[in-house]
C-alpha cells in the first residue's frame, strides 16, 4: 500500500458517532504507553496524527483517521479508515472507568461491519500483562482476527526480541502465532503492515 494522506475525522463514544460512510477499518489497541500513537504516526507517516502522549491513559474515545491508500498497480483509490481505541490497562483507571472502557468498546468491536482486523500492541520488553492476555483471549473468542504486534523492538537486542517474542506466544498460549516486530523509532515491521493491510483491502 502507498498512504497517499491521513487526516483525522470524528471521535466516538457511541455508534451515533461513527461515520456515516463505510469503509473498511483497520483497528489499533494496546495498553496505555505501548506505542500505539508512535505507531499510527510512523505507518501513515503523517506527523503527529495520532498524538504521541505523556499523558497515559487520557484519551478515552474511538478515533476515526481517514487513510488516503493506493496499491501499487491498482489506479483505483483504497481509502480505508484507521480506528484507533482508548489504551486499556491503565493502573489509575478505576473499575467504574474500566467497566465504561470496556461496554463502548465492546459495543464497536462486536458491532462493526467494516471491520477486518485488529492490530494488538504489546511491548517487546516485558512479558505479557494480565490486560494483554485477556484482551487477545476476548478477541479471539470473538472471533476477531487479530494481528499481535511486539513494539519498540529497537530498545532490545535481536536475540532479546526473539526470545521475548517467543514468551509473548506462550504467554498468549498460541506458540505457531505470526507475531510482528515493530520499532516506530528505526521503522521495523511497517513494510510487513503495509503489505497485511494491501491484502485485506484488496480483497
Ligand atoms: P501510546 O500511549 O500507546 O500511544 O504510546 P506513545 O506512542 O505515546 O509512546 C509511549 C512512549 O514510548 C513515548 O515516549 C514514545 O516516544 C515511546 N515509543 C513509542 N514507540 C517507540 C519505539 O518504537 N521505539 C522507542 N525506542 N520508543 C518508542
Amino acid at each position: 500500500v502507498i498512504i497517499t494522506q491521513g487526516k483525522y475525522l470524528a471521535s466516538a463514544v457511541k455508534p451515533e458517532q461513527y461515520p456515516e460512510i463505510h469503509r473498511k477499518e483497520i483497528v489499533f489497541i494496546g495498553r496505555s504507553n505501548v506505542g500505539k500513537s508512535s505507531l499510527i504516526n510512523s505507518l501513515t507517516r503523517v506527523n503527529q496524527l495520532a498524538r504521541v502522549s505523556s499523558q497515559p491513559g487520557k484519551t478515552q474515545t474511538i478515533n476515526f483517521y481517514e487513510i488516503g491508500a493506493k496499491i501499487d498497480d491498482d489506479p483505483g483509490r483504497k481509502d480505508f479508515y484507521l480506528v484507533d481505541l482508548p489504551g486499556y490497562g491503565y493502573a489509575k483507571t478505576g473499575a467504574q472507568r474500566r467497566k465504561i472502557w470496556s461496554r463502548f468498546i465492546n459495543e464497536y468491536l462486536l458491532g462493526s461491519e467494516d471491520l477486518q482486523f485488529v492490530c494488538q500492541l504489546i511491548d517487546s520488553r516485558h512479558e505479557p500483562m494480565a490486560s494483554d492476555v485477556e484482551m487477545f483471549h476476548w478477541l479471539v473468542e470473538h472471533n476477531l482476527p487479530v494481528l499481535v504486534i511486539a513494539t519498540k523492538v529497537d530498545k532490545l537486542s535481536k536475540n532479546a526480541v526473539a526470545k521475548n517474542i517467543s514468551q509473548i506466544k506462550r504467554s498468549l498460549g498460541v506458540p505457531e502465532l505470526d507475531v510482528l516486530p515493530y520499532s516506530s523509532v528505526k521503522n521495523v515491521g511497517r513494510e510487513e503492515l503495509l503489505n497485511v493491510i494491501a491484502d485485506c483491502l484488496l480483497e
